[in-house]
């Protein structure tokens, strides 16, 4: 049977345990890449917003150049108070106009901005720059009006933009625009980044310097996930975060609450496992006690049935002279029905219990009549065994409410087994007394003993002890079980105390509580 069981949890373990730890961390494994995909995935969306509030600030100066072409090309007006600029709401402070050979130079001002910017300081900025002038004719000649952010031009951190023009068009080959970029941020781009934050993050834009020019929310001081410049004004940055914590903290966060419910659910298929484990192994202990029990039962009817058809044989042929064989013959059948009998009552006594169709006719009883009454009929019995006993009983004990009946089949199944169990020593001591829970009844052998493995399983429907002595004891291995079922019936209990090599001692605890209703 030992070997069945560890062939089951072998195949268990194969069948189960090692394909669940395998999908284990393969989720696991699985999950750390899953999560890393949303973090490169957030991270992409960020980065998506910012280029998102870059392309507007593009925009937005693309916006200027065309309304200074489209007023060029409609007035060709070379005057200083120039109505282009006054609409810029005080970002833009100039915008000049210069041709190819950097000869002529054209300074339009923002009429509510002081000058700051001379015809000189321009021109010695666009002579070193004159390759960059020719690359952006080239982009114009292919079609694309390509804007150069150049930066900051003068002390005053003004920066400046360049773009090409059509000579042909417009008189000009070159514009430029000075903006201050503070204002620019302020007024012209924190609409957009307001709109691109949205409820879910948090845009800023710092200078250089670190200098946090602008926040959707000026509140949160927690570090940004992404920085990147922002491309109309070299040295500004866009930053951009979540508001609710990192991206690292949600994913790990995220990835710890998936590692404990995966690890939860790991936990209770497991233990699942464990129960049916032990499950399966109750019913195959169950199933061979099962059948060690027919065996036992088939050997403990064939006995008497033998002895019964001998012996009655035997008379019934006369064979017999002397009176005295004949009355021996007579109580060895006797002795053999009885025995028989015994056998049939706590089978079917035990198939009641199992259905639960045994009737219990509670009734105010006394544990010491009840005892009285069993050992007159089994006096006999004992003495014939050779045994004596010895009977300690309080006499003021308090009544019960038990079935006579039921009572006394357990009383009588116990002195059975400290018979049955005995070693040299054939004696018993019955002990009728009380404690705090109620009346008990107690028997004490001097027998084999039992284990304290075995202890707790000897009230096991069909459970035997199978080793030493005690193979070679008869039995059905129900009896005690009977007892238990009985007790419990009774609100009461069964408690064993035992040595081995020592004997035993059983006590049948009745409650005080216990008044026949269950
Ligand atoms: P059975 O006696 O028919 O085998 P029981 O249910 O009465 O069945 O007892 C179960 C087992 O408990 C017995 O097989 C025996 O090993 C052990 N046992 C019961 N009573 C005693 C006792 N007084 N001393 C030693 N062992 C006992």
């Amino acid at each position: 049977m030992q070997s069945s069981i560890k062939k089951i949890g072998l195949i268990v373990i194969l069948i189960l345990v090692l394909p669940l730890s395998t999908f284990f961390i393969y989720q696991f494994a699985s999950l750390n890449e899953y999560e890393k995909e949303i973090n490169k995935i957030y991270l992409q969306q960020l980065e998506t917003i910012i280029y998102s509030v870059n392309q507007y600030s593009e925009d937005v100066v693309s916006s200027w150049v065309n309304d200074v072409v489209l007023q060029l090309k409609q007035e060709k007006s070379k005057s200083h108070q120039n109505p282009i600029i006054s609409q810029y709401q005080n970002v833009v402070s100039s915008i000049f106009l210069a041709d190819k050979n950097i000869s002529d130079i054209n300074i339009y001002y923002n009429e509510s901005q002081e000058s700051l910017v001379s015809n000189e300081l321009i021109r010695n900025e666009l002579e070193i720059r004159k390759p960059l002038i020719d690359k952006l004719q080239k982009f114009l000649e292919s079609g694309y009006q390509r804007i150069e952010p150049i930066g900051k031009i003068t002390s005053g951190n003004k920066y400046l933009c360049l773009f090409p023009l059509n000579k042909n068009e417009v008189n000009w080959d070159l514009g430029g625009i000075i903006f201050d970029p503070a204002r620019y941020i302020q007024q012209s781009l924190a609409s957009k980044i307001s709109q691109a934050a949205g409820n879910e993050f948090i845009l800023t834009v710092s200078s250089n310097e670190n200098n946090l020019i602008f926040s959707t929310d000026v509140t949160d001081s927690t570090e940004i996930v992404i920085n990147k410049p922002l491309w109309l004004i070299p040295g500004y940055t866009l930053g951009i975060k979540l508001k609710s914590g990192s991206i690292q903290e949600l994913v790990s966060q995220r990835f710890y609450t998936n590692l404990i419910v995966l690890a939860l659910l790991l936990f209770v298929l497991i233990v699942g496992l464990i129960l049916i484990y032990y499950n399966l192994r109750k019913e195959i202990r169950l199933a061979q006690l099962k059948s060690d029990f027919i065996a036992n039962v088939s050997h403990e009817l064939r006995t008497p049935l033998t002895m019964i058809s001998m012996y009655s044989e035997t008379l019934a042929l006369n064979r017999l002279k002397s009176e005295e064989k004949k009355r021996e013959y007579y109580s060895v059948i006797h002795n053999e029905t009885n025995r028989l009998s015994k056998i049939v009552n706590s089978i079917l006594n035990f198939s009641k219990m199992e259905q639960q169709t045994r009737k219990f006719n509670y009734e105010n009883c006394s544990l010491i009549e009840i005892n009285d009454d069993v050992f007159k009929t089994y006096e006999y019995h004992i003495k014939s065994k050779g045994f004596s006993y010895s009977l300690n009983q309080n006499e003021k004990v308090k009544d019960i409410i038990a079935d006579i009946d039921a009572v006394s089949e357990s009383i009588i199944n116990l002195i059975d087994n400290a018979i049955k169990y005995c070693n040299e020593k054939k004696e018993f001591a019955i002990n009728i007394n009380e404690n705090e829970i109620g009346p008990f009844w107690e028997i004490k052998d001097f027998g084999i003993g039992i284990s304290a493995s075995d202890q707790k399983k000897i009230f096991d429907k069909f459970y035997r002890v199978s080793s030493g002595l005690v193979n070679t004891k008869k039995g059905t291995g129900l009896g005690l079980s009977l007892v238990k079922q009985i007790m419990k019936e009774h609100s009461g209990n069964v408690i064993v105390e035992s040595k081995i090599g020592e004997g035993s001692t059983f006590r049948l605890q009745f409650n005080n509580n216990f008044n026949g209703k269950v």
